[in-house]
């Protein structure tokens, strides 16, 4: 393992900021009065979390509020609807009534999206398993319990829920007993997936005693860690006191014969512009593991094809994978960020045929849907009409996985639900996208 040297002055402590301390964020950087009641606003729906790596490095102050980045991490107002704004403003003062309507509004933003509650918990001795998500044959989510949170939140995040604060709209798992156990019994499931949150913000001791238990399920062969932390915090693999030791935890799953792969999440390619953030994918990538790099495309942030051919000819020089473009899904302030599935399509054509070949290893736009993920391959014209090509990359149900259909053309939908499907799409698709998915709700 080659370790670089970095400079001590880089050698900062994680610090999370909130809602507590806006009024200092506001005076540091020059927020008008307008923009810091907006996010003191929308902040009691929506989780907000920056640090100060993320606001010295990443943001773009003199362009504030339409800057990216600033976008993405900071609650804005139009996030929640006009009418939602105006209550929330009204019962300002009343704890009661705030604590009432706030869990209103999150409930009516549909706080688990794709049926994660009720289609993918697997059970185990009659009962479900905390945690855990299965949702595809092979691959297993694993939440662990204290790496629900991140160094910095998204204002798009699909797993907003996971951070509010409320048990019931949390998955988390304290210890991975269960989800061995329920591994071994499912020697199908070849790929575990460490989700949060981010399990990065766990110290280097915590997420051992997640990810070794592993390695002794012999049909466990992938270990992916989805992660932001090359982007929020890059200290976490070059400075922080156990950066080097969270390098030999990953050099010790390689060791093992495993593919360890970290899934980054970049947005932006400001997000690559660090030296510590290549730092940081470089000494990942020293380990063996392998980066591949996702991310939606979201209207105000990155909904342009230039950012995207930009994105992903970064992470090829800095020797990532770049993997998918996901449609941002419909949770959340998804009529805020949303982006025709149409003008994604157009997008992601466009910056793909700006890419070497090396680059073209990414798919999109992906849907994340009930039913599995569903790319957009394109639009065609025919005799008949326009169609969006569509096609199962994954699928809930393993037979449906690969096969291609269509759906009439709408230059507004931004969802597969948005969606009428062609009559000539095969029955089990269509059952499945319209609603009648076969759960895998395996039980031992
Ligand atoms: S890093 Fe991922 S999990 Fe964390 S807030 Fe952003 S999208 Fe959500």
């Amino acid at each position: 393992m080659v370790l670089t040297a970095f400079p001590s002055a880089d050698t900062a402590r994680f610090r999370a900021k909130g809602p507590r301390q806006l009024d200092e964020i506001s005076a540091r950087y020059g927020l008008t009065p307008e923009i810091t009641t907006a996010i003191r606003l929308i902040s009691q729906v929506l989780p907000f979390r920056v640090n100060d790596y993320v606001l010295e490095n990443l943001i773009d102050w003199g362009d504030v509020p339409a800057d990216p980045m600033f976008q993405l991490m900071f609650p804005q107002g139009g996030m929640l609807g006009p009418e939602d704004e105006r209550r929330l403003a009204k019962v300002a003062g009343d704890r009661a009534g705030t604590r009432e309507l706030v869990n209103r509004i999150r409930a009516r933003l549909n706080p688990h999206p794709s049926g994660q509650k009720q289609l993918n918990v697997p059970r185990l001795h009659g009962s479900d398993i905390a945690g855990v998500q299965h949702k595809y044959r092979e691959t297993v989510l694993y939440f662990p319990g204290q790496g629900q949170s991140c160094h910095a939140y998204c204002t798009y995040c699909f797993r907003w829920a996971q951070f509010v604060g409320d048990a019931d709209l949390r998955f988390a798992a304290a210890r991975p007993d269960e989800l061995i156990e329920y591994l071994h019994c499912h020697p199908d499931v070849t790929d575990v997936l460490v989700t949060g949150g981010d399990p990065m913000v766990m110290s280097t001791e915590r997420l051992a005693s997640h990810l070794m238990p592993l390695l002794a399920v012999e049909s466990v062969q992938t270990i992916r860690i989805g992660t932001k932390s090359p982007a929020y915090w890059p200290h976490r693999f070059v400075t922080d006191n156990d950066a080097d030791d969270v390098l030999r935890l990953f050099e010790s799953v390689v060791r093992s014969g495993r593919h360890l792969a970290v899934m980054a999440h970049f947005s932006h390619p400001r997000e690559l512009r660090t030296d510590l953030a290549r730092a940081a994918v470089s000494r990942i990538r020293s380990t063996g593991a392998v980066v591949y790099c996702q991310a939606p495309m979201i209207a105000r942030v990155n909904d342009d094809a230039a950012t995207w051919a930009q994105l992903w000819r970064a992470e090829l020089a800095a020797g990532a994978v770049p993997y998918y473009l996901f449609v941002e899904r419909d949770t959340g302030p998804h009529e805020y960020f949303k982006v025709p599935l149409a003008k994604a399509v157009r997008l992601f054509q466009e910056a793909y045929r700006q890419l070497p070949g090396l680059a073209r290893t990414v798919r999109g736009p992906v849907m994340s849907a009930t039913p599995g993920k569903v790319i957009i391959d394109g639009v065609e014209t025919t005799p008949r009409g326009r169609f969006f090509q569509l096609r199962m990359l994954q699928a809930r149900d393993p037979s449906l996985a690969g096969r291609p259909f269509r759906a009439l053309y709408s230059p507004s939908a931004a969802w597969l639900t948005d969606l009428q499907l062609d009559l000539t799409a095969p029955q089990d698709i269509a059952a499945a996208v319209l609603g009648r998915p076969s759960p895998v709700r395996a039980s031992a």
